[in-house]
């Protein structure tokens, strides 16, 4: 056993109103400038939806495919015209249309416009060309804008299966909210897929970082994450990433997007666990035992052989602390709520998910939602049960439907202690 210590993150999306905060603070403290106009480290994507850059969870479409029962990438050509092509190209590189033409907005014309009936609208003006756009024809949040249209467009794409079978039919039609960030993998397949050296996971809190002096452009990493989270600068011709606001948890502050999402629904916290068995968990035989295979790698904190060993392994004092109250233990571990986005991906994310309740209002105006009354099936609420399986525990609903049971019967607890008038103080 080696125990290391990995600072992840909990999103609970049960709480995010989709405002893009936390997406905006993040793009004006690290990526307002020049070459990352198009780059957002953080984006919230209305889900479901083809998200940004565009199909990116299509993992057919890159690297010519996953091959996800043994955890390899597969390349698109083999022998000698694969090392070819690794060299001379990179033909897996989403474009800038699967992202979007950055642009802003003219506001001279607010000024300039001659009296008419009509308000003078600011047109939108392009990033790249410096002219007039006629339309916007993508944004990283599309999805939620263009609405019905959407839904006839999404019949174009597949994600296996699941969306194409859900969405489109108006009487089925649902939506929410996912925040996305790098994950900060155990496993990061972008640090194997830079040929430069150049990518590396940080030994004392597991932040995956690229150092710029070394990176060479080779662009490698943005076509090996399956997460899409990896963008090229095109001034600097250096690939970037999320840096999970490194400088400021060495401050014993949080990342900009916890600091300040309006919804407070991301827990920061450290994770300890086996990194002997990394390897073991990623090449788990069947994709229905990933989820439990990540869950087996994470060390009890509160164990005291668990703790000895960390001494020795070096993990510090504080984060042995940091560990012990850790929200993502409690969150994953002990009440099995919080789930890893895609672990079929075989990268281990450390960016985890509690799954989206709503909208279960008119199940709640009924009054079916109480400790004293019959709760209702999760398998009737409205976003299918299937979908989150697909997003967070590669298809085995069983334990997304264990925790919107124990999520309604919390909420029903709430309100069985409020409502009715009672306070209870260790809830308040
Ligand atoms: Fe690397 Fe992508 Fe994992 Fe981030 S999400 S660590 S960029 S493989
Ligand atoms: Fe959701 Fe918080 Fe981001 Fe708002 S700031 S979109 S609530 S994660």
């Amino acid at each position: 056993m080696k125990v290391r210590a990995q600072i992840g993150k909990v999103l609970n999306l049960d709480k995010c109103i989709g405002c893009h905060t936390c997406s905006v603070t993040c793009k004006n403290v690290w990526t307002s400038r020049e070459g990352m106009e198009y780059a957002w480290f953080n984006n919230v994507e209305t889900k479901p939806g083809i998200g940004y850059p565009k199909d990116w969870e299509n993992q057919k479409r890159w690297n010519g495919g996953w091959d996800v029962k043994g955890g390899r990438l597969k390349p698109r050509m083999g022998g000698k015209w694969r090392l070819l092509s690794k060299i001379f190209a990179n033909p897996d590189l989403p474009e800038i249309d699967d992202y979007y033409e950055p642009f802003t907005f003219d506001y001279s014309h607010l000024q300039e416009a001659k009296e008419s009936k009509a308000f003078p609208t600011a047109r939108p003006r392009s990033l790249i060309t410096g002219k007039r756009m006629e339309k916007i024809n993508w944004g990283p949040n599309w999805e939620e804008i263009l609405g019905g249209e959407f839904s006839k467009r999404s019949k174009d794409y597949n994600f296996e299966g699941v969306q194409k079978e859900i969405y489109g039919q108006f009487e089925n039609t649902f939506m929410m909210y996912l925040p996305r960030l790098c994950e900060h993998c155990l496993n990061p397949t972008c640090v194997a897929a830079c040929p430069s050296g150049s990518i590396y996971k940080r030994e004392e809190d597991g932040i995956v970082l690229i150092d710029q002096e070394k990176c060479r452009g080779w662009r490698m990493c943005v076509s090996g994450c399956p997460y899409k989270k990896i963008y090229y600068n095109w001034k600097s011709g250096k690939s970037e990433k999320c840096i999970f606001c490194y400088p400021r948890i060495e401050a014993g502050q949080p990342t900009v997007c916890s600091e300040t999402c309006v919804g407070r629904i991301r827990y920061l916290g450290v994770m300890l666990y086996d990194a002997d068995r990394i390897e073991e968990a990623a090449s788990a035989e069947n994709v229905e035992d990933l989820y439990q295979a990540q869950l087996d790698i994470f060390l009890d904190p509160n164990d005291p052989a668990v703790i000895e060993q960390a001494r020795k392994d070096g993990v510090p004092e504080n984060w042995l602390e940091s560990a012990r109250r850790s929200p993502i233990w409690k969150m994953a571990m002990e009440w099995k709520i919080a789930f890893p986005l895609h672990p079929e991906y075989r990268t281990l994310p450390m960016v985890w998910y509690v799954p989206p309740l709503s909208p279960i209002s008119s199940a709640a105006n009924a009054g079916q939602i109480s400790v004293n009354n019959n709760m209702p099936d999760v398998r009737s609420l409205r976003i299918p049960l299937k979908y989150l399986a697909n997003l967070l525990t590669a298809g085995d609903e069983e334990p997304i439907a264990l925790c919107l049971e124990r999520m309604l019967a919390m909420r029903g607890y709430m309100r069985s202690k409020t409502v009715e008038g009672v306070i209870d103080e260790s809830i308040a």
